[in-house]
């Protein structure tokens, strides 16, 4: 899909490089301490400024590991990397405060445990040696920011290490060879520039397409990620999938798109059924109001009385929750509060003669008495207006009782025959996936989806002969 830019949050690694300095020099610092006794090293480690080094190094490293880098660890050399590297940052961290309470209260750390101030600085850089060691090991693969391959800018500004971006190359070479295998590679070679690797950033997509860019970003999942739906992995899939996409938005002529989004119509008009019939069994009607305040009237206000079973019970209790709620969010039971109308109306029909003296009426006078529940009636909209309430969805299992049994939508999307569950999503991920398919082998799709693709092929005029010829070969 072509969509915004997915925000890359690059890690500055200027400032991860001076952090590591900075460690470096205050494991320095702690080497050249170490050669004093204890009473040295506790009146060179009481001042302020000790302090603050030694509570900076155990910061700096968890910090560094733990947040900074977690993404760019665990993303390019696998959690259990990550997970080690943030054990030593967690050792350097208790180390520090091992040396800072050793020289708080030498009492309890020094004596009492029988280990001397001296051994718990060696303690602090045996663990500040192993975390700066293994940190520079895998600091040496960050990759370089950009780079050229096969005539394609590409752009690594996550700076991702070259096993990975060699991994995301071949995905490349995949592609242009497919390319031209199909008879296609004008296509990449007029509508794609460049690539951009990136870390996940939370989101669900493996890959976008920028057509004003003609990019394709594809994010480091695709590398892990299982399941692929057409060819052995994900990158495959992936890279072949967002071209679709550039295909069938961009280079298609709109005839020949015209005709391939109208194989859909079946399906938006049973869609478009299907929620004319949600409306009505979610709509509280003018009908339904009456219905219900005549219940409430019998049972004195009291809900559970009224008889009401499922949506009914539903649609009840919202008329008396929110009488003009008209569109918009999901409505469960949980989120259902009475309106002071709904509340107004049980306790008035509970209890009339105390709730008209509480509003300042006279019960014995009946007049009044009914002018008071006919404003009442007028306010739930027993009275009034017809128009029926336009619920939202009430509970969705409870409506989806009532689409069980239509199956319209369903059939609609089967008879297109899309050869992925992803590509019934709609008519763009069906183009883009049925291409996929193609694109991977064209004897596996149905006729009806070979035909598809080929007429669209035929009426866009557009390149590939030979990915006509085998569509005709393969049929
Ligand atoms: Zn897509």
């Amino acid at each position: 899909m072509q969509q915004k830019k997915v925000a890359v949050r690059s890690i500055n690694w200027n400032m991860v490089r001076n952090r590591l300095i900075y460690i470096q020099e205050g494991v320095n610092t702690l080497k050249k301490l170490s050669r004093l006794s204890d009473a040295g090293l506790t009146s060179n480690l009481s001042d302020v400024a000790s302090r603050d080094l030694l509570e900076n190094l155990g910061e700096d490293a968890t910090d560094l590991v733990q947040h900074y880098l977690s993404e760019w660890l665990s993303g390019s050399f696998g959690e259990s990397v990550w997970a080690h590297l943030s054990g030593q940052a967690s050792e350097v961290k208790i180390a520090t405060h091992s040396v800072l309470n050793a020289i708080r209260d030498p009492a309890k750390y020094v004596t009492e445990k029988g280990i001397s101030l001296t051994r718990w600085v060696d303690n602090l850089i045996q663990n500040l040696d192993w975390f700066t060691t293994k940190l520079n090991e895998v600091l040496v693969n960050v990759g370089t920011e950009s780079l050229s391959y096969q005539g394609f800018k590409v752009l690594n500004p996550d700076r991702l290490p070259d096993t990975v971006v060699k991994s995301l190359l071949d995905g490349i070479d995949f592609l242009v060879a497919l390319f031209k295998k199909r008879g296609l590679k004008k296509v990449l070679d007029q509508n794609l520039k460049s690539f951009i690797f990136s870390l996940r950033r939370g989101d669900t997509a493996l890959a976008r397409y920028y057509p004003t860019e003609q990019q394709i970003q594809v994010f480091l999942d695709v590398l892990t990620t299982k399941d692929s739906r057409f060819f052995e992995d994900w990158v495959k899939d992936a890279f072949v999938h967002e071209m679709g996409h550039h295909i069938h938005m961009f280079l298609m002529p709109s005839q020949a798109r015209r005709e391939w989004d109208s194989g859909w119509l079946p399906v938006e008009q049973a869609q478009q059924a299907r929620k004319k019939l949600l409306q009505e069994v979610t709509t509280v009607t003018a009908e339904d109001r009456r219905r219900y305040w005549g219940l409430l009237v019998k049972t004195r206000g009291v809900l559970s009385q009224m008889g009401l079973k499922g949506l009914d019970r539903m649609k009840a209790h919202a008329w008396l929750s929110r009488p003009y709620y008209s569109s918009g969010s999901l409505v469960t039971k949980s989120n259902l509060k009475w309106s002071p109308e709904g509340l107004d109306a049980t306790l008035v029909l509970r209890a009339p003669a105390e709730m008209a003296k509480l509003h300042g009426y006279d019960p014995t006078d009946l007049k009044e008495m009914s002018f008071h529940l006919d404003r009442l009636k007028r306010d739930l909209r027993v009275l009034g207006p017809e128009a029926s309430i336009d619920f939202p969805v009430l509970n969705r299992t409870e409506v989806q009782n009532y689409v069980k049994e239509d199956k319209q939508v369903e059939e609609a999307i089967e008879a297109l025959q899309i050869p992925s569950e992803y590509g019934k999503t709609n008519v763009l991920e069906d183009f883009a996936e049925t291409f996929t398919a193609f694109m991977h082998d064209p004897s596996k799709l149905s006729p009806t989806a070979r035909f598809r693709i080929q007429r669209a092929f035929a009426l866009s005029g557009l390149y590939g002969k030979e990915f006509l010829r085998q569509a005709k070969n393969s049929s």
